[in-house]
């Protein structure tokens, strides 16, 4: 991206248009405006089908991130397989921790790293993998919503970080949003959903739910921890290739 395309992005304006938009409309914006250098985060679960049969229908090829932690449940990654086949998915990249960071760490702590150090195996195998797949690209986007949590109640459609824009087209979006678009399209669920599973990462830090807690109160249960950092800890430590200015006047988006 250009200085000038940066520049010409007015945050402000796009996020006020945007509140009011589809998630349709808010994604073929951003893949239209920032192709090819965007891909899109999933974690493969019940609810990320939406956001990735949207992006299908808009352009299949768009690179899709996963991050393969190896600690995911199997149920997980056959189902990772099936969406992917199901939707033509064409560009799926498996992230990966550095090998000897990884170990090293394993090995520290008795391969038991979620339970010695949760932030330090979060910030191992999903922080810095997805930081360094960033490098490069103007934009992420991500299947986050402002319901699913109080750390992401305030997040707007479009972030700028540096150089790097982060679109949410779910933002707004509720569970019952996304159950209605999964039933209408006639999209399947993961197969731990039904056991409680609402929002499922890595098993050894996620548990299933009870009705009516918190969707993502499964994860990293019993512990103060509520996020693994992508969405909360990457603003400061991406690389600056060209700092977009926000609210620039005369924007013409
Ligand atoms: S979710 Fe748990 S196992 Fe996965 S990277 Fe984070 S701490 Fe490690």
């Amino acid at each position: 991206m250009t200085v000038a395309m940066a520049k010409s992005i007015n945050l402000e304006k796009l996020n006020a248009r945007f509140e009011k938009a589809q998630p349709e409309e808010i994604l073929r914006w951003a893949i239209e405006t920032f192709s090819p250098k965007i891909a899109v985060t999933s974690s493969f679960q019940t609810e990320s089908v939406a956001l990735l049969d949207m992006v299908s229908k808009i352009n299949p090829a768009i690179q899709i991130l996963f991050l393969e932690t190896g600690w995911h449940f199997p149920g997980t990654l056959a189902f990772k397989s099936e969406i992917v086949k199901r939707l033509g998915l064409t560009n799926v990249t498996d992230l990966k921790a550095d090998p000897k960071k990884r170990e090293a760490f394993n090995a520290k702590t008795g391969g038991k790293p979620y339970e010695a150090d949760p932030d330090r195996c979060c910030q191992i195998n999903k922080v810095e993998p997805l930081e360094e797949a960033l490098k490069g690209l103007d934009a992420w986007v991500s299947g986050i919503r402002r319901s699913q949590s109080e750390t992401r109640k305030d997040i707007k459609i479009i972030e700028a970080y540096q150089g790097l824009f982060k679109i949410n087209p779910l933002a707004n979006a509720t569970s019952g949003d996304i159950w209605w678009y999964l039933k209408e399209h006639n999209l399947p669920k993961h197969p731990l959903f039904d056991k409680g599973y609402l929002s499922i990462g890595c098993w050894p830090c996620t548990r299933p739910v009870q009705p009516g807690d918190d969707e993502r109160s499964g994860r990293w249960a019993g512990k103060e921890k509520t996020e693994c950092g992508i969405h909360t800890s990457m603003k400061p430590k991406l690389k600056k290739p060209e700092a977009p200015e926000e609210n620039q006047e005369g924007s013409n988006i």
